[in-house]
């Protein structure tokens, strides 16, 4: 059997090395973005010149020799599933018993950012980070970034290593405080100011404005004109289901995929960033943008193609970034408002920028979230007592085992056990919160 791969990041690349090692399929993975599969989530550190491609492969160039995988340097133009083929842009067609689709993401282009304009980018592919390369090497002064994502403040990072001034546009009162509980949201605003990014908040672009096709300034709603020579948009990313909508396959935001990952298109399967599960699982979206779970999909459905296991069961969600030096952890759902359902317990030293926070259910007390920052957690621990459902108070009784403190290290972690401690004896059932 000939299973095509379209796409090399995680999902693609994890898919094709677990169906290598699962069966005898004559396995071909292509991409037209590099030749060998890489990183995604170290664009940043190229950019920064702190590790080069070679550093952030997924596997050595060398690793490829003895794969039995064929590699394709190309664009894929038309999938033809009548036929059961793919068209190449630079080479002749290529027929396939199963075909993947695993092109990940594109870049979100919000209604003023309509037409192409120089000094205007987004950050997803090598391509854009080729132009920020260039762009930064022209404007070097000043830089603007919209959106207040996880990739804006790795671009507002990038360009403050460079010595460029950056002002970050965010709809929001405080950074994420839509995906965060306002405590977390403050202090990794408060972080990210200190480190030098001008934040305005609560604004967003209205117009861009250009001469000769170049930006000169940017209209946001209440603060006005400003001029920008450069501009990095971070207002998320969307799948990239271009190919499968145009050879007729059913796609929403992504393309929909059943339980075993497979498109309304029998032979055609879908993983990764672009991927559209019809059935969220619970406390899940039908879409996750993430490197983890991109590449779950690919592990599991190579266990799918192979029938060693019926559909895709996702592991607990898990997320982690960093905010310049200050590092995030989450585990399960957290929910960032206040709810009769979940309650709350959160322990912070803002001075410090160290804060755990666990969530439980209220009636069932069975935890449904962890989220932290500033300190480590041991991930096996955690994912553990999520899957398990584990009662929140067997929890934090052993939370000494999550710790994953390098030694002589402050233990935080015993500081938030004793508080969590004394707030489960005294008052379970309502949310409880300690700034020390
Ligand atoms: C700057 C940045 C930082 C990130 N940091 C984190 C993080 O800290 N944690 C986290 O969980 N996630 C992070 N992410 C998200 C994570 O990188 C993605 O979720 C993950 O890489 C998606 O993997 P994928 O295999 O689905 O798609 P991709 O990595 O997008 O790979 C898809 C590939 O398919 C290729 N392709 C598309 N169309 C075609 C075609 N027609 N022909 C040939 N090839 C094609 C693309 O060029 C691309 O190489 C980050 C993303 C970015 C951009």
């Amino acid at each position: 059997m000939h299973v095509v791969i379209i796409g090399n990041g995680i999902a693609g690349c994890s898919l094709a090395t677990a169906l290598a090692e699962r069966s005898e399929h004559s396995i071909t993975l292509i991409s037209e973005e590099n030749p060998y599969p890489f990183a995604r989530t170290s664009l940043m550190y190229l950019y920064m010149g702190m590790v080069r491609m070679d550093d952030v492969l997924i596997h050595p160039k060398d690793f490829w020799k003895t794969e039995r995988i064929s590699r394709i340097h190309d664009r894929v133009t038309q999938i033809k599933p009548s036929t059961k083929a793919v068209v190449l842009q630079h080479q002749e067609m290529l027929h396939y018993d199963v075909l993947v689709i695993a092109t990940g993401s594109k870049v979100h282009r919000p209604f003023w950012w309509a037409e192409e304009l120089q000094g205007v980018t987004g950050l997803y592919h090598l391509r854009d980070l080729q132009k920020i390369e260039i762009l930064t090497s022209k404007y070097p002064q000043s830089a603007t970034i919209a959106g207040g994502g996880l990739i804006g403040i790795e671009l507002a990072e990038m360009l403050l290593s460079r010595g460029i001034s950056t002002t970050m546009i965010v709809r929001e009162s405080a950074y994420m405080n839509h995906l965060f509980p306002q405590e977390e949201a403050v202090i990794i605003t408060q972080h990210i100011r200190k480190h030098g990014v001008q934040l305005i908040l609560e604004d967003e672009i209205e117009e861009l404005i250009s001469q000769e096709n170049a930006i000169q300034y940017i209209r946001l709603k209440k603060h006005g004109l400003l001029p920008c020579t450069m501009l990095g948009v971070t207002t998320g990313v969307l799948p990239d289901h271009q190919l499968a909508s145009e050879a007729g396959i059913l796609t929403r935001r992504g393309i929909v995929v059943n339980d075993n990952l497979q498109t309304s298109s029998p032979s055609i399967y879908a993983i990764g960033d672009c991927a559209e599960l019809q059935h969220a699982l619970p406390g899940r979206k039908t879409t996750e943008a993430v490197w983890y779970s991109a590449r779950q999909m690919g592990e599991q459905l190579a266990e799918i193609l192979v029938q060693q296991r019926e559909s895709y069961q996702p592991r607990i969600w898990y997320n982690s970034a960093a905010f310049f030096s200050l590092h995030m952890q989450q585990y399960g759902d957290i929910l960032p408002g206040s709810s009769k359902e979940i309650i709350s317990i959160s322990w912070q030293q803002p001075q410090k920028n160290k804060s755990i926070r666990v969530q439980y259910h209220s009636e069932s007390k069975k935890i449904t979230g962890i989220l932290c920052l500033g300190v480590r957690l041991r991930h096996t621990v955690c994912e553990q007592w999520l899957s398990d459902q584990t009662p929140v108070e067997d929890v934090i009784r052993s939370w000494i085992r999550a710790s994953f403190e390098p030694e002589f290290s402050e233990n935080y972690h015993q500081l938030f056990q004793q508080f969590a401690l004394h707030v489960l004896e005294h008052r379970p059932s309502t949310p409880q919160q300690c700034i020390q």
